[in-house]
């Protein structure tokens, strides 16, 4: 298969790829998780197709505004880490917050991110209220979150209407998580959240943002989630009283924590930290009515910790645990899954039994959404006994009625674990939605949207 790079200037130029036709996978930051940029070549081969071109979206024009009081107009390749400085500049923030600031904004509609503000704040799919894009003739075309799926033209016919009812009516039972194992399909902005580039490339879009306002950090000293979790599911349960408080609930365990060098770390070995970012309009109420509530949790292990900090601790983390990796060349097998509040200690106790396995690992996440990222890291005779490993815990999670994989998408390294999540009912929505929106087949067509074509399931 041959892999052609090709970067674009202007929009003028992106157009005209797009009405090439030519098959396309774009990127933008390429942080992708479920995308393995450098070894792409292995990861398609055998999927049928002979030619790729990669669309380097990282040299477009940049553009960031307010459209109006509060609502952030970005245009072209802005990260996460430009926005919020810009945002800061005019007393405004943005409400989600990936760990990985480096990513692009507009790709995080394409991947319905999320991150630690997600506890208070929800994911970006919330705050998009217009989305720009081009379309396969290269056209440029706009979506407006007021607007519901259910009245957009593409849904008018008698089929569209059918499909798309029995597809919201198979979503019910994921309302409230941050991305089910389906994209949401609700608002006529959905057309391109989560649909990691599949039916058009966005150009622009606008984002509400948030009054800026101080937080304070409360850092929770735990024992070691493998030994006794109590203390960490007390915190898990009260938290969720406070979510109007509360902006983020995360945890990161002894695992992570060992990788960082000996000044920058905030406890001593061996224990687990949560930590609150808690609103400064909030903090007495945390204070009085949350932290008396924590009885497993002795009052000397909760700590006010520097936000600069805490920032600098959540950026660090990942980027030693890649340093090591590298250097002991080991390919992380993440997860990504969450689950409803009642099935989080079943989570949990599946980790513990992964813990048991005798393969190096960590656990981090998003612990008061439920939603944790437990990472082996296995040497490569590991391997094949951790991809065995996780295809009978994505059963189990298919079983507790979990998502498999809330933030970081499907890619292509996750295809075959979302299979035995969709039923025909979202094949069908995936077919439709291809064939009407990209009738070329153009945009990413080894993705998810394609699982549709050849596979029938009940
Ligand atoms: C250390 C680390 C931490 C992370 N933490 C988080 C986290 O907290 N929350 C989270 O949500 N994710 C997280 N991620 C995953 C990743 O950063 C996100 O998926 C991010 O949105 C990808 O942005 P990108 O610019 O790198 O996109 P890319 O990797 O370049 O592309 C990702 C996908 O989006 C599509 N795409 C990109 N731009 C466009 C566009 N303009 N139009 C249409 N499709 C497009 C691509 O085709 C591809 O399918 C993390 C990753 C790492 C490595």
């Amino acid at each position: 298969m041959k892999i052609q790079l090709k970067a674009f200037r202007k929009k003028e130029d992106l157009k005209k790829h797009l009405k090439s036709h030519a098959e396309t996978l774009f990127y933008a930051s390429g942080t992708s998780t479920v995308i393995p940029y450098p070894n792409l070549g292995k990861a398609l081969k055998g999927k049928g197709f002979e030619h790729l071109y990669m669309g380097d979206l990282n040299a477009l024009p940049q553009k960031m505004d307010f459209a109006r009081e509060g609502a952030l107009e970005i245009e072209g390749p802005v990260t996460w880490k430009d926005a919020r400085g810009f945002c800061l500049s005019h007393g405004r923030n943005i409400m989600v917050s990936p760990t990985e600031e480096l990513a692009c904004m507009l790709a995080g509609i394409a991947t319905s991110a999320s991150g630690e503000r997600s506890f208070g704040f929800g994911s970006l799919r919330e705050h998009v209220t217009e989305i720009e894009y081009l379309n396969f003739e290269g056209k440029e075309q706009t979506l407006y979150s007021k607007n519901l799926l259910i009245n957009h033209p593409l849904f008018q016919s008698e089929e569209g209407k059918k499909i798309l009812e029995a597809y919201q009516d198979s979503y019910k039972k994921y309302d409230g998580f941050k991305n089910a194992p389906f994209p949401r399909l609700e608002k006529e902005t959905d057309l391109m959240v989560g649909m990691e580039g599949q039916l058009g490339v966005v150009t622009r879009a606008h984002f509400e943002t948030i009054k800026d306002e101080t937080t304070r950090f409360l850092f929770i000293k735990l024992p070691k989630w493998e030994e006794d979790v109590k203390p960490h599911l007390e915190i898990f349960y009260n938290a969720q009283n406070f979510r109007d408080h509360l902006i983020s609930v995360e945890l990161l365990d002894h695992n992570c924590l060992s990788y960082l060098p000996d000044e920058e770390k905030p406890l001593p070995a061996g224990y687990d930290v949560i930590f609150l970012e808690v609103k400064l309009s909030s903090f007495d109420l945390i204070i009085e009515n949350l932290i008396p509530t924590l009885t497993l949790t002795p009052d000397d292990n909760i700590f006010e910790m520097n936000g600069d900090k805490c920032h600098h601790l959540r950026m660090l983390i990942p980027r030693f645990i890649s340093e090591v990796n590298q250097r002991r060349g080991v390919k992380k097998k993440g997860t990504d899954v969450q689950v409803p509040k009642e099935s989080f200690e079943t989570l949990i106790s599946y980790y513990r039994d992964f813990s048991t396995k005798g393969i190096s690992y960590n656990l981090f996440g998003h612990f008061g959404d439920g939603h944790l990222h437990f990472n082996f890291l296995p040497l490569a005779e590991e391997e094949e006994k951790c991809q065995n490993l996780l295809t009978e815990f994505y059963k189990k999670i298919k079983s507790i009625h979990g998502s498999p994989f809330a933030e970081h998408g499907i890619g292509l390294l996750k295809q075959d674990f979302i299979a035995p999540f969709l039923t025909k009912v979202q094949l069908e929505m995936y077919r439709y939605l291809k064939e009407n929106l990209d009738p070329k087949n153009q945009f990413f067509p080894q993705g998810f949207l394609n699982l549709s074509r050849g596979k029938k399931n009940d």
